[in-house]
């Protein structure tokens, strides 16, 4: 890891400073409280200048320029993956793959790592994956007749691990599973994940977008061999992310999309391929929001870890002790603060969530209703939707009091 939260002073971190660095909080909606950071959080400045003085001083495609700004340009974008391979301790930039997004990055390993699995092998999902993690399997499963199997979940909705041993069998070529659950926040626990899988020859994957916004990862502690997350997810820009893979997974798997920039020879009877990561980089990437993106990565590793930790379990406990509070609200998922992160979805006996949602808005609380691309996990609660509130590093007590006391008028309003 290229950061040490023990060196950090853990009193050190103030939210009402970082929030000052989040120009659509303080500028544009500064009564604003946010809520929906499970979603989307708020860009960081940091990401939106260095965006800005690329297109501003260095445009220009990257790669196959000889002029100096092609040459810039290319230079800052290897920088960018360099930063995304620090961020995830990466052992070379080289198992950085932009991509553009979590889905985007998922569909390639279901593709290229998918291309190289053969009929009746097996890959593991858990029935708490978003849908980016299940359907591109599900078609795979219709194009190569592999075989899907779904680790069950625990009453509280945590992916059931004691079954994992059980169901694992030498057909098994990949787990893939969320590392932090969208809905309840409940985080995987990875190593009993990649025990059982290491025991029966199989790669285990990690959806990281729900992770990256709670800071760095560490792909050689974990232990993995697919990490996947997305740049808006983590404070930077859209249309980015990024897939990681072990360098010799990397080398094995064929070009998902193809055409310019990731090709070796290409002759009217056929082509060879670049070797990875610029194989599964096809076309021209979104340049301005790699660099985006690594500026704001760099940004990430320098917090203090520990502090944005404690301030974010001080308002999640405060968030779960007002809901508790209320009869008529249950929460989906994990009540207590270990191994979780501040994403908390709730149902409000009898009371829709768009409807829940719309009231909240009229208070100024950014609320997400609905199924959270993650129906089966949403049924397994009995539902068809939820309301979810999630907390960032900037959130504040009054964030939390403004949702809490607008239940208030939800309930007088729609009952
Ligand atoms: N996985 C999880 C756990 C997510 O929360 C999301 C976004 N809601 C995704 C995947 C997909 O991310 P994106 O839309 O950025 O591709």
């Amino acid at each position: 890891m290229n950061f040490d939260a023990a060196s950090f002073d853990p009193m050190s971190f103030n939210p009402q400073a970082v929030r000052a660095e989040f120009p659509l909080l303080m500028l544009a909606d500064p009564l604003l409280h946010y809520l929906d950071n499970a979603a989307t959080p708020q860009i960081h400045r940091s990401a939106m200048e260095a965006m800005a003085d690329h297109d501003m001083f260095q445009r220009a495609n990257i790669m196959r320029g000889t002029h100096h700004l092609a040459e810039a340009a290319t230079a800052a974008y290897e920088e960018a993956r360099a930063q995304a391979a620090r961020f995830l301790n990466a052992a070379t930039p080289d198992e950085v793959v932009f991509t553009a997004g979590t889905t985007a990055a998922l569909n390639l390993v279901a593709h290229s790592f998918g291309d190289t699995l053969r009929p009746g092998d097996e890959v593991m999902l858990s029935l708490a994956e978003h849908h980016s993690n299940l359907v591109p399997w599900q078609l795979l499963r219709q194009r190569r007749g592999i075989v899907l199997k779904f680790l069950p979940l625990t009453a509280d909705g945590r992916i059931d691990l004691a079954a994992l041993a059980g169901m694992l069998t030498p057909r098994c070529r990949l787990v893939a599973l969320t590392h932090c659950s969208n809905v309840t926040g409940a985080i995987t626990d990875v190593a009993t994940v990649v025990a059982a899988a290491r025991g029966v020859g199989a790669r285990v994957l990690l959806d990281g977008a729900q992770q990256v916004q709670h800071g760095p990862v560490d792909v050689q502690a974990l232990d993995i061999d697919f990490y996947a997350f997305s740049g808006h997810k983590c404070f930077g820009p859209n249309g980015i992310g990024v897939l990681w893979a072990r360098g010799e997974i990397l080398e094995a798997m064929p070009p998902f999309l193809v055409g310019g920039g990731m090709v070796g020879e290409v002759t009217p009877e056929g082509s060879t391929f670049a070797r990875p990561p610029q194989r599964f980089e096809a076309g021209t990437p979104p340049i301005a929001e790699a660099v985006g993106l690594g500026t704001v990565l760099a940004w990430l590793s320098t917090l203090p870890w520990q502090a944005i930790r404690a301030h974010e379990n001080e308002l999640l406990r405060r968030l779960l002790a007002g809901l508790r509070q209320r009869s008529d609200i249950r929460i989906l998922g994990p009540v207590d603060l270990e191994a979780r992160q501040p994403v908390v979805s709730f149902d409000i006996a009898g009371l829709h969530p768009h409807d829940v949602c719309q009231v909240l808005d009229r208070h100024g609380v950014a609320l997400r209703g609905g199924h959270h691309c993650a129906q089966p996990l949403i049924r397994h609660f009995g539902l068809d939707g939820a309301n979810r509130a999630s907390i960032a590093m900037y959130t504040t007590h009054a964030d939390i009091d403004a949702l809490l006391d607008g239940l208030d008028d939800v309930v007088a309003v729609l009952r």
